[in-house]
């Protein structure tokens, strides 16, 4: 496990990191380094952008308010985008918010979200989700940024699965059986690319559910004997997979 650097503040950049580089911070982040976390001169801040890898960099301070960053070196390398996709009905704001901030922290690279019936609310605020994405990255050392696809009808969204990645469908009506057996089964003694999905405050619909589980290479997953709310079953169903399955094994 890397040791991680977490006394130093973690900020994501659009720029290009490469040692010598100069980054003027805009007011907020100024603010956030030099008035809240009150952070001065020459103290590090390790910057990412999702392509670069992680680099330390120097605040350097342009006057009262303002303050710029000096790239000094790499830190830590760019791993690759993480392979799971996490499809999700949105749900309620601060939700959706804390769902989208779970899903990146338990390695998911790709984020899609998918309108069903019961979805609530037809808008998705793209910018707000991808937002927290970056919050969760900054905060949790995660240097690759998942991939947001448009939002998708249910039905388009399973047709644009590629056929070979194993779906995960927590099915609320699935009858109780052991999750990680059924993983293990599933999967078989081959190592699939993965993808979860997850329904919304209103759960699935009949006909949806019998959409998903026409889809070969499919398995339908209980989480236990209690409903949970979607946000919850999203943590859970990503711990599981990822420990039978992903990346924790
Ligand atoms: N009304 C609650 C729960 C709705 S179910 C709420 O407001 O969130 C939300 C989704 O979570 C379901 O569609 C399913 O994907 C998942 N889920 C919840 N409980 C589950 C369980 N016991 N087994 C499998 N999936 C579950």
């Amino acid at each position: 496990m890397a040791a991680y650097d977490f006394t130093a503040p973690r900020l994501h950049v659009e720029a290009d990191l490469a040692s010598g580089t100069t980054l003027p911070l805009d007011r907020a982040q100024a603010n956030y380094l030099l008035n809240v976390l009150r952070r001065g001169p020459a103290d590090p801040v390790l910057l990412f952008n999702g392509r670069d890898g992680e680099w330390r960099a120097e605040i350097a301070p342009t006057g009262r308010k303002g303050a710029d960053l000096v790239v000094r070196e790499r830190t830590r390398q760019q791993p690759p985008r993480p392979d799971l996709h996490y499809l999700f009905a949105p749900l309620k704001t601060a939700r959706l918010d804390y769902m989208a901030q779970k899903a990146v922290e338990m390695g998911a690279g790709t984020l899609r979200p998918v309108f069903t019936r019961y979805t609530q609310g037809e808008r998705l605020n793209a910018d707000r989700l991808r937002a927290n994405a970056v919050e969760a990255a900054e905060q949790c050392g995660i240097l690759s940024l998942p991939d947001f696809p448009e939002p998708a009808k249910l039905p388009a969204a399973l047709a644009e699965l590629n056929p070979l990645r194993l779906l995960v469908f927590c099915d609320e009506d699935a009858p109780i059986a052991d999750p990680v057996l059924a993983l293990r089964r599933a999967a078989g003694e081959a190592t699939p690319p993965l993808a979860v999905l997850v329904g919304p405050e209103g759960g699935f619909a009949p006909e949806e559910r019998a959409l998903i589980l026409a889809r070969p290479n499919t398995v339908a997953l209980s989480l236990g004997p209690r409903i949970l709310r979607a946000d919850t079953a999203a943590v859970a169903v990503l711990a599981l997979v990822q420990a039978v399955l992903g990346d924790a094994r």
